[in-house]
């Protein structure tokens, strides 16, 4: 079989299917056979409605009644039908799946599997998974069945047709994984071939099992081969050496307005020592929220600038440029004034965003070499932006631009120069994706918050609650004339207004406390409509700010001490830990509430918030609870799509991280394999940093 021959030669794809199958990426021979089942079902063990007990079920049977129930107190929607085989009828709910109402012929016979069990006083079946019967291969003997998704037009049972037609031709597939030292015994001849056979014909669990593992392997070694590959390429450029100036940067520290935490120091002197090198930095930041990223970044600048050189700070929105400016500004005017005249030469610096007037004359202030140091947002990196001598780049909340946003930026230092590069981030990126993914890069980390920080308390609370235990807290707060966020989630919903659940909960606030004054804050708004929002919350103009999840990133208010996170059960760990650090920024205790609906007990999720403020700890439970699809998809990095590997598994990861270390020391050439050099490529444009 020739993994790399069009998807045309495939036995029953006509030029029809082919466009279909191309247009969900499926191109070739080896995209196909690639595309592997969601999971595996046993379908033997099927049961009758009249024989169901509690617990995990397979039942086959036909669906009706369908019926989508909002329920107005939450704004979720419910989904509730009734299966029927033979010999009975259950009911069946989802939650906030609505398009489940319409994806049922009511005549046709499927498979549910789901967790059968008594809720509110009746039995159900919770949001379960459905297949048609007629999808199920009727080829295989045994019960167990793989289970493919649908992918737009291209039913589950398309693949099983098309693979079943390969099948004879599974033996023939060549070996991927060079043989070399440091190779796990499983990497051997013909192990991928069987792998692929099994995982789509398996005749028992354990096959598929394993099958897996060999599969999860090859991604994990592909992926960190490239990310060393990266790693090696980086090294190779050239970027403009910032030499350290003793004198000076004891000069900054010295007059800074606070003391720098040990963390602070210790990240500072990488970074310092990394910009005096003429290979560029590749360093990643990660501090929680409000543990002080800003100064490090902001001393690492003054380095260039007493060089001459200048720097770029890219932060995803114009409110966090501004308040980055903003900051920055003060501080070097006060260090202006402490350094001895005409000694040093401090940042001039400049905000660059879509809304700076003059953009034109700044542009060419900037190209000129006028100005040291631009903080901006997109506008930094548009085609007519150009830098006299740019040697460093700094990336705020990395997580939130994709590869090609950073490449934009990267590409505008001196020619045949490369820049240094410091992207921050106060999501943690757990180590065994900073050793895959990110190719081991060089970290720092601000494991220590200033001193006088105030702890954030914590609490879960069921929606009934409020008016007992929230509303007093909220009153207290106001009348401290301190401020509090209040985050509503938006559900996406085709013709809904997601502005409308803002709008509504701003509209209930404001009639529960008249004493405050209500503002709202949300994603359909205009730019400067949310920045002057932004500004009047900053200024306590507006006391209680209903918004949805656009305040997450990196603002600072450190008057506001309360959030409150309504339907927080909706919201990975990341999002709530940053949302969390929204508040508790000042010199005052805060506190944040984790509204829940109250059904059950609360999630693993919400009881970790609840212990723990430490955002690498959080990062890593995240990790464990959803995987890392989820959280990298969470990051934005929508390209990265680990199909098999999990990212939790620290042993096979450290294998394939020998194996492909081995590799590339060895006298090997990827040339000599031409396949897996193909898959890199694709891998290293994802993994890149830079
Ligand atoms: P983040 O890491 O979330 O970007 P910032 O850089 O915005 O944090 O810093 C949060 C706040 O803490 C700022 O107001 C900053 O001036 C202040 N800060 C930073 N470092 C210190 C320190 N060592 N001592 C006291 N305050 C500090
Ligand atoms: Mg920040």
């Amino acid at each position: 079989m020739d993994l790399l021959a069009p998807i045309e030669e495939v036995k029953g794809v006509g030029p029809k299917t082919a466009e279909l199958l191309r247009r969900v990426n499926i191109c070739t021979v080896g995209d196909l056979v690639y595309c592997l089942p969601r999971l595996y079902e046993n379908y033997q063990t099927t049961v009758n409605i009249e024989d169901l007990r509690p617990g995990k079920v397979i039942i086959r049977g036909k669906i009706s009644d369908l019926r989508v129930v909002r329920t107005n107190r939450r704004r979720l929607t419910m989904t509730q039908g009734v299966i029927r085989d033979n010999t009975g009828a259950i009911r069946t709910i989802w939650f906030n799946q609505p398009y489940r109402a319409k994806q049922f012929d009511e005549k046709r016979e499927y498979y549910f599997t789901g967790k059968y069990e008594l809720k509110n006083g009746r039995y159900q079946l919770t949001s379960p998974a459905a297949t048609l019967v007629q999808d199920v291969a009727s080829t295989a003997m045994s019960g167990f069945q793989p289970i493919y998704s649908a992918k737009s037009a291209i039913k589950p049972q398309m693949f099983h047709k098309l693979l079943d037609g390969l099948r004879p031709e599974f033996a023939n597939i060549p070996d991927l994984l060079p043989f070399t030292k440091g190779k796990p015994d499983f990497v051997k001849e013909g192990a991928r071939a069987e792998a692929l056979y099994n995982s789509h014909f398996p005749e028992n669990p354990e096959e598929a099992e394993s099958a897996r593992e060999y599969l999860a392997y090859e991604e994990l070694f592909e992926l960190i081969l490239a990310a060393k590959l990266n790693k090696q390429e980086n090294q190779r450029l050239k970027s403009i050496p910032l030499p350290f100036v003793a004198e000076f940067t004891q000069n900054l520290v010295k007059n800074l307005p606070f003391r720098l935490t040990g963390a602070q120091r210790r990240a500072t002197w990488e970074i310092l020592q990394n910009l005096e090198q003429n290979t560029p930095m590749n360093r990643l930041l990660q501090g929680d929220v409000g543990s002080g990223k800003t100064i490090v970044a902001a001393l690492a600048a003054a380095q260039a600038a007493q060089n001459g050189h200048q720097t770029a700070l890219l932060a995803p929105t114009a409110i966090l440029a501004t308040q980055h400016f903003e900051d920055l500004e003060k501080l070097f005017r006060r260090l202006k004034r402490a350094l001895p005249a005409g000694k040093f030469h401090l940042p001039r610096i400049a905000l660059l965003t879509g809304a700076t007037r003059g953009k034109r004359q700044l542009k060419e202030a900037i190209k000129q070499g006028k100005i040291d140091f631009v903080i901006g947002t997109h506008a930094l990196i548009t085609d007519d932006t150009h830098f006299c001598s740019l040697a460093f780049c700094i990336i705020d909340e990395q997580h939130r631009f994709g590869v090609g946003q950073r490449q934009k930026l990267l590409l505008k230092s001196p020619p045949d120069t490369a820049p240094h590069l410091l992207s921050m981030t106060a999501t943690p990126i757990p180590r065994s994706l900073q050793l895959t993914v990110f190719g081991d890069l060089d970290v720092s980390i601000l494991n220590e918050l200033p001193p006088g920080r105030q702890p954030i308390t914590t609490k879960i609370l069921p929606e009934i609650h409020q008016k007992a235990d929230l509303y007093p807290q909220m009153r207290e707060i106001l009348a401290k004339n301190q401020q509090i966020y209040w985050i509503c989630q938006v559900i996406e919903e085709k013709n809904a207004n997601t502005a409308t659940p803002v709008k509504i909960q701003a509209k209930k606030l404001q009639e529960i406390f008249p004493q405050a004054k209500v503002g709202i804050l949300h994603g359909k708004m205009k730019p400067d409509e949310k920045d002057a929002i932004m500004e009047a919350f900053a200024q306590n103009k507006i006391q209680i700010l209903v918004s949805t999840t656009v305040v997450e990133v990196g603002v600072n208010v450190p008057n506001a001490n309360m959030i409150i996170i309504q339907d927080s059960e909706n919201y990975g760990l990341a999002q709530l830990h940053q949302l969390r650090g929204r508040v508790g920024r000042g010199d005052q205790p805060a506190s944040c509430f984790l509204l829940t609906t109250g059904e059950g007990r609360p999630s693993k999720r919400l009881r970790e918030m609840e212990k723990s403020t430490d955002g690498f700890h959080l990062a890593e439970v995240d990790l464990q609870i959803r995987g890392p699809g989820e959280i990298y998809g969470a990051m934005q990095h929508g390209e990265l799509n680990l199909q098999i590997a999990n990212l939790s598994d620290t042993a096979l990861i450290s294998q394939a991280g020998n194996h492909a270390e081995t590799f590339i020391r060895g006298e090997n050439h990827l040339e000599d394999y031409p396949e897996l050099a193909a898959r890199i490529k694709k891998y290293q444009q994802i993994t890149t940093l830079n």
